[in-house]
């Protein structure tokens, strides 16, 4: 791995910063999912257990750069203190005078929570001057923040920096792991399958991959663009005017490396995704003009579903329809459903990207599936076959 890991580094006695994503749906004031805090347990107990403190930091939603009790990080404190079975500390801002202090008096096996990274605007403009508050007292900095890795954040990038470089956690490790071994040596026959609204983050994934891949299972959104560049009609549906020569592109290169690209069969569609009970299933090439497509419908269900279960590696990324919206569902809960069979008899299946992870999730089927990555947007960037901003700092 390119990366400085945590375990190369001496803790005992240090005071280490570390970068996590705990950015826990919150409910009423509860933490509805505790995943994201579960994830990074293995990497705080292990700063702990070789004797060093440990400043936390974290975002939480999107208070837009000012301080929203809505979005503090308090409810995750309590939850941290109890599945680590220690106090927690909590600042009640991540910097200033008193957070200042709070660090400086930290021993070593103490943990303390700053409040959300983002109630300072400074922390998504990448500001030095806030790094610079956040970095005092700090010795060594962790990043184990996988689902946040490609943005340019202060605490991401521009305080490792300043800092002379930092390490890798656990989880990104993992996450890393996991990308490089699938993208170097993926078990054939290797099958990528996107869904999910935009063409344009979806089209660098397939040109890295290619090389790689024998088939790709197009779903969701995305699909509308590539039928329109077969002369279909879409309709309503989703449609990127401008990446109408990228698509064809594409299905000429898969041709030519003899890539089979798999468009739907059948669409359910509707007026809108607000008129679910007007939603019907016609064929991909009899979408009317003034109807919409949603979701794949249960041919093409039927047929992706061959293609996954003779595949040994399958990565998915984005939604086949709109699974916010019952019936919109039913192809995402499906495919879903046949990955984690697949799974079962052998495929090797990654799931990244939010959206699919979430439709995952709610099927609970998130066990049955190999992999499940806990970053959406920078998983994509791994795809795409490009550095992730916040590990290249790292370097120093
Ligand atoms: P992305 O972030 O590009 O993976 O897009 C995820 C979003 O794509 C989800 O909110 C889905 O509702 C949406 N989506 C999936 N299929 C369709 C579709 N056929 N029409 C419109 N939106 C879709």
């Amino acid at each position: 791995m390119k990366y400085p890991l945590l375990q190369d580094t001496e803790l005992a006695g240090r005071k280490v910063f570390l970068r996590v994503d705990m950015n826990v749906p919150i409910q009423n004031g509860r933490i509805a999912d505790d995943s994201r805090i579960r994830a990074v347990l293995p990497t705080i107990r292990y700063i702990l257990d070789n004797g060093a403190s440990l400043v936390i930091a974290s975002h939480l939603g999107r208070p837009g750069g000012k301080r929203n009790i809505d979005f503090s990080l308090a409810p995750v404190a309590s939850r941290l203190e109890e599945l680590l079975g220690q106090k927690v500390f909590f600042t009640p801002d991540c910097i200033g005078a008193r957070t200042a202090t709070m660090v400086a008096s930290l021993k070593p096996g103490d943990v303390l929570l700053l409040e959300n990274l983002r109630f300072h605007p400074e922390e998504k403009e990448g500001d030095p001057d806030f790094a610079r508050k956040l970095a005092y007292c700090i010795d060594i900095y962790v990043n184990d923040a996988f689902g946040t890795c490609h943005r340019k954040h202060a605490s991401l990038k521009g305080l490792p920096e300043m800092l002379g470089g930092g390490y890798i956690g656990l989880l990104v490790q993992k996450e890393l792991h996991i990308f490089d071994e699938m993208l170097s040596s993926p078990a054939r026959p290797f099958t990528l399958l996107l869904g999910g609204a935009k063409v344009s983050d979806k089209i660098p994934v397939i040109e890295n991959l290619l090389p790689r891949l024998d088939h790709i299972l197009i779903g969701g959104g995305m699909a509308f663009t590539f039928m329109k560049t077969m002369g279909m009609n879409v309709g309503r549906s989703l449609l990127e005017l401008d990446r109408l020569g990228a698509a064809e592109k594409i299905l000429k290169e898969a041709d030519k490396s003899g890539v089979d690209i798999f468009l739907p069969l059948d669409i359910v569609i509707a007026p809108s995704s607000g008129s679910p009970e007007k939603a019907r299933t016609v064929a991909a090439d009899s979408i009317p003009a003034n109807e919409a497509g949603l979701d794949i419908g249960s041919g093409t269900v039927e047929q992706f579903g061959k293609i996954i279960e003779k595949s040994c590696t399958v990565v998915w990324n984005g939604p086949v329809g709109v699974f916010e919206i019952p019936p919109f569902d039913r192809g995402t809960r499906k495919i879903a459903s046949i990955l984690a069979d697949a799974t079962k008899n052998g495929t090797v299946s990654v799931v990244g990207g939010g959206d699919s992870v979430r439709a995952v999730v709610e099927a609970g089927l998130e066990k049955k599936i190999s992999f499940v990555s806990t970053g959406g947007g920078a998983s994509l960037i791994l795809l795409q076959g490009n550095e992730l901003y916040a590990l290249e700092a790292l370097r120093g």
